[in-house]
């Protein structure tokens, strides 16, 4: 934990002389850009001239500074004419090189000009919310998780920085595990603003489920504690999905619970309905849905799934597992019609590589050798396909995650479809 520094009163001048050495070692960078080499004057010329009449360079800076530099130019406009005062211009620049002490770790340095700034009477209040917005995040990133809550809550009691806090707010708990909080906070959210956290709120839900059934493994020895825990597990998958019925985690994780109670036929229902929400994750249910479907032993209902898959274009992981299912059931031939169909349908590099495999022990013994290196070349290439991408930040993986390791969001990782995926 850094050391905090003692939020005394910071006077103005004295961030102006840390500004000033900053702003120094800033200068070559922004001397590169070339945008800056008419304006260099201002630096040699006294700090009465450097604050009074460099409106642009600020705002130049600040876009420099900011995390959104790179993708937005300086705006022009604004500068021509633009009523915003040096004062409140100056005041966002200093938030800028906040945010830049905060991204280089000085935290201290970070909290002290943020803090300062929301002292700053004269300043507007959209600066100043902006300004305690960032404290907060200074304050959270130093671990001092009390003092960011406390305000984000106050710039949620000021209707300031509304959608910001409320996020933050549901990081912050959803970085503890602290589903219950979470739900709590996004109802909240949701109250206020009217927007739809339903998807969200419903993970929390599965979330504290999975802590349930985690729990019961460690308590497995005790049968009457295990078979509660279970059935608490089953009421938070349920309310998941009266928060959000498309909520495809609660219903795989009530099927596995239900194949785990060897309830075939509702845990049938259950996968059958996760094709409806989430048709993409069914190269992952594909198994478990035709093992259900042999242990209920109602071959009827097994060849009439069967016929449904015969009759639309499937991911390739469906196609396989149903190959293997077609095989047991009516042999070799039947299997091989059916997959040479599928897969020609619906081309994959997965798909090309497991034909070729076959057509190895087929192939002549001088062109066996051909053959073989083709495979492995297939693998190889394969193999460096990821099989799941995030929508988002394009975090790329072999798992399926709920919520992305790269950015944190929820239901943004998707099974990559197409001939280099399923
Ligand atoms: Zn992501």
């Amino acid at each position: 934990m850094p050391n905090v520094p003692v939020l005394g009163p910071v006077t103005w001048a004295e961030n102006e002389s840390r500004m000033y050495e900053l702003l120094w070692m800033l200068l070559p960078v922004a001397a590169a850009g070339g945008w800056l080499a008419g304006r260099r004057y201002a630096m040699t010329t006294g700090p009465d001239r450097f604050w009074n009449d460099a409106t642009t360079y600020h705002r130049d800076l600040h876009s420099l500074l900011s995390e959104t530099a790179a993708d937005s130019a300086p705006d022009d406009t604004l500068a021509l004419g633009s009523p915003v005062s040096v004062e409140q211009d100056a005041a966002e620049t200093h938030i800028a090189l906040g945010n830049m002490f905060r991204r280089r770790g000085d935290l201290d340095s970070a909290i002290r000009i943020h803090a300062s700034l929301t002292r700053k009477n004269q300043l507007g209040e959209d600066v100043r919310s902006e300004a305690q917005l960032e404290l907060a995040r200074d304050y959270d990133s130093a671990g001092l998780l009390d003092r960011s809550e406390a305000q984000f809550r106050a710039l949620l009691k000021a209707n300031r920085q509304v959608d910001a806090s409320y996020e933050h707010l549901l990081q912050i708990s959803e970085r503890a595990s602290d589903w219950q909080r979470a739900i709590q906070t996004a109802d909240e959210f949701q109250n206020s603003t009217g927007r739809n956290l339903g998807s969200r709120i419903a993970h929390y839900y599965c979330e504290i489920a999975e802590s349930l059934i985690a729990a019961e493994t460690t308590n497995g020895l005790n049968a009457d504690k295990a078979a509660g825990g279970t059935e608490d597990a089953e009421r938070w998958l349920e309310n998941a999905l009266k928060r959000d019925p498309a909520c495809a985690r609660a219903s795989i994780r009530l099927a596995e619970l239900a194949v785990g109670e060897k309830n075939f036929s509702e845990a049938i229902d259950l996968y059958e309905r996760v094709e409806q929400q989430r048709p993409e994750l069914m190269p992952e249910i594909i198994s478990p849905l035709f093992e259900s479907l042999e242990q209920l032993g109602d071959e009827t209902r097994l060849r009439a799934y069967i016929d449904r898959i015969k009759g639309r274009l499937n991911a390739y992981s469906v196609i396989k597992t149903t190959r293997n299912m077609i095989e047991r059931m009516d042999g070799e031939n039947a299997a091989d019609e059916f997959f040479k169909d599928q897969i020609v349908k619906r081309p994959s590099l997965k798909g090309l590589r497991d034909w070729a495999r076959g057509q190895l022990e087929k192939s002549r013994p001088n062109e066996r050798g051909k053959v073989s290196v083709m495979c492995d070349m297939l693998d190889q290439v394969v193999k460096d396909k990821p099989g799941y991408v995030c929508s988002e930040c394009g975090f790329r993986g072999q798992t399926r995650h709920w919520r992305c390791p790269g950015c944190n969001r929820w239901d943004t990782v998707h099974t990559v479809i197409g001939a280099e995926g399923e």
